[in-house]
């Protein structure tokens, strides 16, 4: 089995039908690793997608909190501005649909699917550091994560840590050898709003009959999706940060 994987993508349609067209028959199923909405302007549409596409996702804490689920005292001002609107536009179905996803991890054949660590679901796994903390916990080799927006992840190989580099400007993919015997937490990007600094929307693929993870990067159109952000009548920020990718 061939998976796509999708993390964070933030009720970005640009973005996502993107990927889709850049994903096309390399996959058999889709999975999300969370946060399908917050932030962008068509909440409703990306989880109509995924009701009928994705075989599992899993929450995200934008999900939470845009479902009613979450107090959003913590949130930034920029990101309550964006869950209240969110809020406002989704439909009931929609909404119930969100307040019944299941909370990582998750397993999902022999890997397993997080929003933030596998330890707990709002935390970020953003350096060698954070992800040292979370290895002798891991009962699989592989972990796939989000909530970081940075693609990429980090390894546990004989004794040594290494961090997967990020694709370069010039590079549209690269496969990840997943060894066995290690343990490998793996971010497949942000597909809605990246913050590694390159603006492409992100994407993996995992070939369950070689192990191996592609990860992927593909433009698309920001400003279309940033005049709909403002349209919306959301944060200006929110769309100038798609094309910077920050
Ligand atoms: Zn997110």
């Amino acid at each position: 089995m061939r998976y796509l994987l999708l993390s964070d993508l933030h009720s970005n349609r640009e973005a996502l039908e993107a990927v889709l067209l850049d994903a096309n028959n390399q996959y058999d199923r889709i999975l999300s690793c969370g946060d399908l909405v917050g932030y962008g302007p068509d909440p409703n549409y990306v989880v109509e997608w995924a009701r009928e596409n994705v075989l599992l996702t899993i929450r995200g804490n934008h999900d939470r909190a845009c479902c009613g689920m979450d107090d959003i005292e913590w949130f930034n001002p920029v990101a309550q501005a964006a869950t209240r609107w969110t809020m406002g536009q989704l439909s009931a179905e929609n909404t119930e649909y969100l307040r019944n996803l299941p909370g990582g991890p998750v397993l999902q054949d022999d890997f397993i699917l997080v929003h933030g660590s596998p330890l707990d679901e709002d935390e970020y796994v953003a350096s060698m550091t954070d992800a040292a903390n979370v290895y002798p916990y891991l009962e699989v080799s592989l972990t796939f994560f989000g909530h970081t927006h940075l693609q990429g992840g980090f390894a546990w190989i004989e004794e040594t840590q290494r961090a997967i580099r990020r694709l370069k400007p010039e590079e549209s993919a690269m496969r990840v050898e997943v060894t066995p015997g290690s343990c490998w937490l793996v971010n497949p990007g942000s597909v809605g709003q990246p913050r590694d600094g390159d603006p492409r929307a992100a994407y993996g693929i995992f070939d369950g009959a070689t192990g191996d993870v592609t990860l992927h990067r593909t433009p698309y159109d920001t400003e279309a999706v940033r005049r709909k952000i403002e349209r919306a009548g959301l944060p200006a920020v929110l769309g100038a940060r798609l094309a910077l990718g920050r």
